[in-house]
């Protein structure tokens, strides 16, 4: 870009990250590889004129491939990775001590303004590196090891359903691979702008599939993109791993809603988990006084910054009317939760390439390589503690 254009950080709508994508994909010396969040499969269709919250990972997968990504890979795999470091480490902070509630950390404004507002509180939050994040370090150590390439040559690129997930990226801790896990991070309308730009017909693509092993997920996986998504991944998993049998009904509906704030009390074998469901950062204030005052007790609490979770990210496509919005937002719920529930897995522990990689790689939740990878201490809160 000439240097007379002022490059806008953090915006909605950010044409250098544009810039630099299509470079690198035109690039032969670099292997570039991509990564989807949930909340973009059930969005990227309204830019092309379809309803609003039309389901489409196929034709999106088939977009990015057409947009000549080398490697197509999905965040929803890297959601099902987290539920399984951020349930051990649940399950360990509840049965073996400590502290209690754990905060989700998957959305990076949350744990900005925990920073910058409760910094004491900053303990609370579980040690998982969002699924963005946790995808990244995985694309350049273990995607460099499986297709037999120097780490160092990978560009990796993330559509998200969020501008936050910008600043995310550029974070100091977010270099566990050696290098920086992702490059860069274009939002849900920045990709439908890519698409028009390089003029592929979207309509017309046919569906196409996710790469393996790094873009195959379970339901679980894929309901991070609403409020209590995460929450229900979790117990999927933990009753499983708890009490070494099925859980009754898959879909914890207990956790679902739109409400600002929910509470519930899980049955999990012999523990009565307390949990909690925030959407919406006006919900999170009067949540953590009432904590900060003993008000309230709980053992785990999901936090999501925006509305109705991600599917309402400031990254999807605009809606200017409020009637459209209500109803973008319904379909958009409605769709990722079909999504999940036909999918033949939907439970992260079950997603086979998620055994595989602890099998081949990681070796086992909370391991020293997971430790590493795929948990962090954010260094920022240096700063913000007055
Ligand atoms: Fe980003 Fe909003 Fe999702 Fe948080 S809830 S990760 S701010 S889209």
């Amino acid at each position: 870009l000439p240097k007379s254009v002022k490059e806008p950080i953090f915006a909605a709508f950010n044409v250098c990250d544009v810039e630099r994508v299509k470079k690198a994909i035109s690039n032969p010396n670099l292997i570039t590889m991509v990564q989807c969040a949930p909340a973009v499969r059930v969005a990227i269709a309204e830019e092309f004129g379809y309803d609003l919250g039309y389901l489409t990972p196929g034709k999106m997968a088939a977009a990015l491939r057409k947009l000549n990504f080398d490697k197509v890979y999905d965040t929803n795999f890297a959601a099902d990775l987290t539920i399984m470091e951020e349930g051990s480490e649940l399950i360990k902070r509840v049965t073996e001590g400590g502290k209690l509630p754990m905060f989700t950390s998957c959305c990076p404004a949350w744990v900005k303004f925990l920073e910058e507002n409760y910094p004491k509180l900053t303990d609370h939050l579980s040690s998982c590196k969002s699924p963005q994040q946790m995808e990244g370090a995985m694309i350049k150590t273990y995607g460099a090891q499986i297709n037999n390439i120097d780490a160092s040559k990978i560009y990796s690129v993330s559509i998200m359903p969020c501008t936050c997930k910008k600043f995310e990226c550029d974070r100091e801790e977010m270099n566990s691979s050696g290098y920086k896990d992702v490059d860069v991070v274009l939002t849900t309308r920045e990709l439908g702008y890519l698409i028009k730009d390089m003029k592929i017909d979207f309509s017309n693509l046919k569906e196409e599939k996710f790469d393996s092993p790094l873009g195959t997920y379970s339901g679980a996986g894929t309901i991070f993109g609403v409020t209590g998504g995460v929450m229900e991944a979790a117990i999927r998993t933990g009753y499983e791993l708890i009490t070494k049998e099925s859980i009754p009904n898959v879909e914890v509906v207990q956790v679902r809603g739109e409400d600002g704030f929910r509470q519930s009390i899980i049955k999990v074998g012999k523990l009565n988990l307390r949990v909690g469901v925030v959407s919406g950062l006006k919900n999170v204030i009067p949540l953590l006084e009432k904590l900060n005052c003993k008000e309230l007790e709980l053992d785990f609490i999901e936090v999501m910054t925006c509305p109705v979770g991600c599917v309402s990210g400031g990254g999807q496509p605009k809606l200017l009317l409020e009637e459209y919005k209500k109803t973008a937002y319904e379909n958009r719920i409605k769709a990722t939760y079909a999504h999940d529930s036909n999918l033949e897995i939907r439970k992260s522990h079950e997603n086979p390439d998620i055994q595989k990689i602890y099998d081949e790689f990681l070796g086992e939740p909370l391991g020293e390589k997971s430790h590493h990878l795929l948990h962090t201490k954010y260094a920022i809160t240096k700063e913000v503690v007055k």
